[in-house]
């Protein structure tokens, strides 16, 4: 019988995997969701991939979804001259005249920075290379002291930790990649520089449930909320790249388990995001660190991990894939053996729906069952079941293609598509494929959890032992 990999990977796609051959490669190698990231290629480009990966994913008569990650708020500085370096000590100023910048000032078109920061604030540039600390704003100026010096490139990246800004969460860019989005099969939204509830209330009014949401953390303010935008969301990204930016990295590793466990109790999925594999993109083996990294996710109980560059425009994407299929597995036969090093029970409580998945994970357990079904209309009992993270087969039966495809980013499901009406039916085809698939034989038995009445999108509240 085949070994069933519980953890989910999501793959970026680039300029190193824009083919068909990559994108199908991709797929056999173990890639869950693609990821198209908005802050880079143009729609022209994303299409395409939109294309290569539906045509992939039919012919290979696989079940993958696509993520949209929009760009978000990400500000970034002007032009600099070349080889510029800014010294530890001396005053830098952001200003709002668009001329090439140098040693003691750069151009920032971002108006409501100007707006939100006070003395004291720092700004980070280029992931947190540069440091700077301001000592004065006025409405067209900041005059800093830089606290960390080196070279000042053109264009690059801006973070400030410590405000809150005062800025749509949508800006221009995102939206007029949402129309693009939004006329595509395109399972779930990312939305980066989340900072606080409010910022996912207004995007999901222009989503209007025809996606689901994941809520980028990547910004501390975002952290006071966490409770709140988990419940907002559809889903949650540990997004450690920027994250690590604006606090100091030692906090993430924390902070990830932090997360991970409020979503698991929220039954949302959460994805752990950056620099996985990192040594991957010019490396055809990972570090042992690395290794280790995309274990501890697993370990931690993560729906799924995220490569980035690694497969968007790295050396070696086929391969990272593959490596990271390995590291998973691996983990996961230790959590078999080694339950107490994996994620652990949730605290008991009242909703039906959750007393109803636990005991069905208990029961199969007791009665040795090779899997576990769950029929769902709406995914929702597939969501309440991989919450309990159960060390069984955690196989989904669902009439919406939709549904199929969002439940690849979900710990544990494997998704196919129902045809039949009825329980009865629903049950017999599920034993089908079972057999068909090779997950258990004759003799064994089947635990099915569904919502009665049947079909109809409400509460997970029966369970049946099945012989198949
Ligand atoms: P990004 O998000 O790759 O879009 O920046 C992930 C992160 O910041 O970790
Ligand atoms: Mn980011």
């Amino acid at each position: 019988m085949n070994f069933f990999r519980s953890t989910k990977i999501v793959a970026t796609v680039g300029t190193a995997t824009d083919d068909y051959e990559s994108t199908k490669s991709l797929i056999k190698a173990g890639v869950n969701v693609f990821r198209l990231n908005f802050s880079h290629g143009n729609h022209g480009d994303h299409l395409k991939r939109i294309t290569y990966i539906r045509g992939a994913e039919k012919e290979l008569n696989a079940n993958v979804a696509i993520l949209a990650d929009l760009q978000g708020p990400k500000f970034r500085i002007g032009e600099v001259k070349k080889d510029i370096k800014v010294i530890k000590g001396n005053n830098f100023i952001f200003d709002k005249e668009p001329k090439i910048g140098d040693f003691n000032r750069v151009y920032l078109s971002h108006e409501e920075i100007f707006e939100s920061l006070s003395v004291g604030s720092k700004i980070l540039m280029d992931d947190g290379k540069l440091q700077f600390e301001v000592k004065d704003v006025s409405r067209d100026k900041i005059q800093t002291e830089v606290l960390v010096g080196g070279l000042i490139k053109s264009n690059k990246g801006i973070n400030l930790p410590d405000v809150v800004l005062n800025t749509n969460p949508l800006t221009a860019k995102d939206l007029d990649d949402l129309k693009f989005i939004l006329h595509q099969e395109i399972d779930w939204i990312a939305l980066s520089f989340v900072q606080k509830l409010s910022d996912v209330q207004e995007v999901k009014k222009h989503i209007k449930n025809k996606a689901l949401i994941i809520a980028k953390i990547e910004k501390p303010s975002a952290l006071k909320e966490l409770p709140e935008i988990v419940g907002a969301c559809d889903g949650i990204m540990v997004a450690r790249g920027d994250l690590g930016v604006e606090l100091p990295p030692e906090k993430v590793p924390g902070i990830q388990k932090e997360i991970i466990i409020k979503c698991r109790q929220a039954g949302k999925p959460v994805i752990v995001a950056t620099q996985m594999l990192e040594s991957m993109i010019e490396s055809p083996s990972p570090t042992r660190a690395e290794a280790s990294d995309v274990a501890t996710a697993v370990f931690d109980g993560a729906d799924a991990v995220m490569l980035s560059a690694e497969t968007a425009v790295g050396s070696f994407p086929i391969e990272t894939v593959n490596i990271m299929d390995r590291i998973i597995s691996s983990a996961e036969k230790h959590i078999q053996e080694h339950p107490v090093d994996g994620p652990q029970h949730l605290m008991s409580e009242n909703f039906v729906y959750n007393a109803v998945s636990r005991s069905a994970v208990s029961l199969a357990e007791s009665v040795n069952a090779k899997a576990v079904v769950a029929f769902t209309a709406s995914g929702n009992t597939a969501y309440r079941m991989a919450r309990e993270r159960p060390n069984l087969l955690l196989v989904v039966m669902t009439p919406e293609i939709s549904v199929k495809r969002k439940l690849s980013l979900l710990w544990g499901a494997y998704p196919y598509l129902s045809k039949v009406q009825g329980y009865e039916a629903a049950i017999q085809e599920a034993k089908e494929i079972i057999i068909k698939e090779n997950l258990a034989e004759k003799g064994n038995s089947i635990v099915v959890v569904a919502g009665m009445p049947f079909g109809i999108s409400g509460s997970t509240n029966s369970i049946r032992v099945v012989e198949i």
